[in-house]
């Protein structure tokens, strides 16, 4: 009993599935394409992502989650159904236990979406884990103890900084900006600078080759592909690492600031235990280069990325299955006012 049970972070830009016993067997991005006309899912995961931006009218290629949370409940649910098949190996379909991450910050009309989709989409039962706790789990933090430590996770849509202490959140702030900002940061700047209209995929491309939040040790440059918008033929510019960091300047301030009004916050005794501790990024924004380096000259405190930035929440999620009655009863207890000792906050 009970291995069959699964752990799933059902990301803005990415869902990952655990099994227990197993670790990850599922890692698709989070996009569906429907087919309007029928009403029908036409494609799930890796194969809908390919199809961003290039389907026929009847067919709309979206990914069903913003800023962490659900926005289109029908489809979340649909695309849950099909991951959590698919990492049922297809065999014998039995319903398992389900361990959902949610952004730290959401609220509790968004948590109980969250596990209505996944009760809907076939789960027997589903307790919640904040992502901070699962990150943190996720990279081998000793998270029990009264220590503080700090945890930013840059996802797609949003950035969430928490500091932990004795397995708990003590202080919070969600950020709705992440990944896709920084590459709609870009398709803004290629457009007003080089008037050349792209895409979020090329965009995202570019932050991925050249993309920096700080001076590389060589500046890099990109061949960007694009419809310029005067002809509205196909054009080819040069991009720099340089104007990509200027492109970037805004967002990633912002993720910056994040973090230092959040140790702004912290109580004393564990803003200096994270002096020590350190800062711990985790989402696939942590990959960013120079972030890192970044953080450390503003904030002074030691800062590193997970050795698993992208998969270390279900990771820590999966780890926290063989406490699954463990977490279905601290989440009934939090319930419903949620409220705790400490401050959050959401942008
Ligand atoms: P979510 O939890 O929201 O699903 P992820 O943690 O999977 O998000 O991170 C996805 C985001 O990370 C995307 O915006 C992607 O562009 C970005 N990303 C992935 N790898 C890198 C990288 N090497 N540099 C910068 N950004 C990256
Ligand atoms: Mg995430």
């Amino acid at each position: 009993m009970g291995h069959r049970d699964l752990a799933v972070d059902l990301g803005t830009a990415n869902t990952l599935v655990y099994e227990r016993g197993r670790g990850i067997v599922v890692r698709e991005p989070s996009v569906v394409a429907m087919d309007a006309e029928r009403g029908e899912v036409y494609a799930v995961g890796a194969e809908a992502h390919r199809m961003i931006g290039r389907t026929p009218a009847t067919i709309a290629a979206t990914r069903p989650l913003r800023h962490g949370v659900i926005a289109d409940f029908e489809v979340t649910e649909a695309m849950l159904r099909y991951f959590l098949r698919k990492a049922s190996h297809r065999s014998r379909w039995t319903r398992q236990r389900v361990v959902m991450c949610v952004p730290s910050g959401v609220t509790s009309v968004e948590m109980r979406a969250v596990e209505e989709a996944c009760l809907s989409a076939g789960a027997r039962q589903v307790a919640l884990i904040e992502e901070p706790i699962a990150a943190a789990i996720g990279a081998g933090l000793e998270i029990a103890q009264p220590q503080g430590h700090m945890v930013v996770d840059i996802g797609g849509g949003t950035s969430e900084v928490a500091v932990l202490s004795m397995g708990e959140i003590v202080v919070e702030e969600s950020l709705r900006i992440g990944g896709y900002d920084l590459d709609e940061a870009i398709i803004a700047y290629v457009r007003r600078e080089h008037g050349l209209a792209i895409g979020q995929p090329t965009a995202e491309e570019i932050k991925l080759a050249i993309g920096s939040a700080g001076p590389l040790p060589e500046e890099l440059r990109v061949e960007v592909r694009g419809r310029e918008l005067v002809s509205g033929l196909p054009r080819e510019v040069v991009i720099d690492s340089a104007q990509a960091r200027d492109a970037l300047a805004e967002p990633v301030q912002a993720i910056v600031d994040a973090v230092r009004e959040t140790l702004d916050r912290t109580p004393p005794e564990l803003a200096s235990d994270i002096l020590t501790s350190g800062i711990l990024l985790a989402g696939g924004g942590a990959l960013l280069h120079g972030l890192a380096e970044r953080l450390h000259d503003e904030t002074q405190m030691p800062t590193y990325v997970a050795a698993s930035a992208l998969t270390c929440v279900a990771e820590g999620a999966g780890q926290a299955l063989e406490e699954f009655e463990v977490i279905a009863r601290r989440q009934a207890l939090n319930r419903p006012g949620r409220s705790r000792g400490g401050s959050r906050a959401r942008r």
